[in-house]
């Protein structure tokens, strides 16, 4: 039958020749390609003993910033979750009692913050919604895990470290 482009081919099935059926002049020039190869400039690296150099416009994994005070920047407005194209977002507001604030910067902050890294896609929408500078992605690579329920990443993730646990880090190091 006709094909309605017109660009139907109908392939004959030719007998293989001599030389085909010995399939050594297919097997010859296959190993002519992989020696080519070997003198090319490789494409491949020794992960993870060499890492590549990422792109400046690189976006890893999110942190929730900490003001100069070392207080949380969140104010769970909410814009960054409903920005996102992935609904990978989930918080649950909080207001802030007396005596908290030099825990967080604004009165209302996020007691809850969630990020699905399945569904996040690194579009970085999140981070230019937010009106406080308080989360970038500019983490590592999201590590590989086996369990769908460890790739939800609360706080304890999120929020980056404080002064008082970043000193304590280094002077368990030195
Ligand atoms: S980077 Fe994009 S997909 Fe990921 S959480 Fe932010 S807005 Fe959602
Ligand atoms: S990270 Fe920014 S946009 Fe998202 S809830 Fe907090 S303050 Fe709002």
């Amino acid at each position: 039958m006709e094909s309605l482009s017109g660009r139907k081919k109908v392939l004959e099935q030719k007998p293989m020749n001599f030389w085909e059926r010995m399939y050594l002049p297919a097997i010859f020039k296959g190993m002519g390609i992989t020696f080519m190869h070997m003198f090319k400039k490789k494409e491949t690296i020794h992960y993870p003993e060499q890492e590549r150099e990422f792109s400046e416009n690189w976006r890893g994994m999110h942190s929730l910033k900490r003001d100069e005070q070392g207080r949380e920047r969140c104010t769970a407005c909410g814009l960054c979750a409903l920005s996102c194209p992935a609904e990978a977002i989930t918080m649950i507001s909080a207001e802030r009692e007396k005596g908290e604030e030099h825990l967080y910067r604004e009165e209302k902050y996020a007691a809850t913050y969630e990020i699905n890294m399945l569904r996040c896609i690194f579009c970085g929408l999140c981070e230019e919604a937010c009106p406080k500078e308080a989360i970038y992605l500019d983490g590592p690579i999201v590590p590989a895990d086996y369990l769908r329920k460890d790739f939800i990443y609360g706080k304890d993730k999120l929020v980056e470290m404080s002064i008082t646990e970043l000193e304590a880090l280094k002077g368990s190091t030195v």
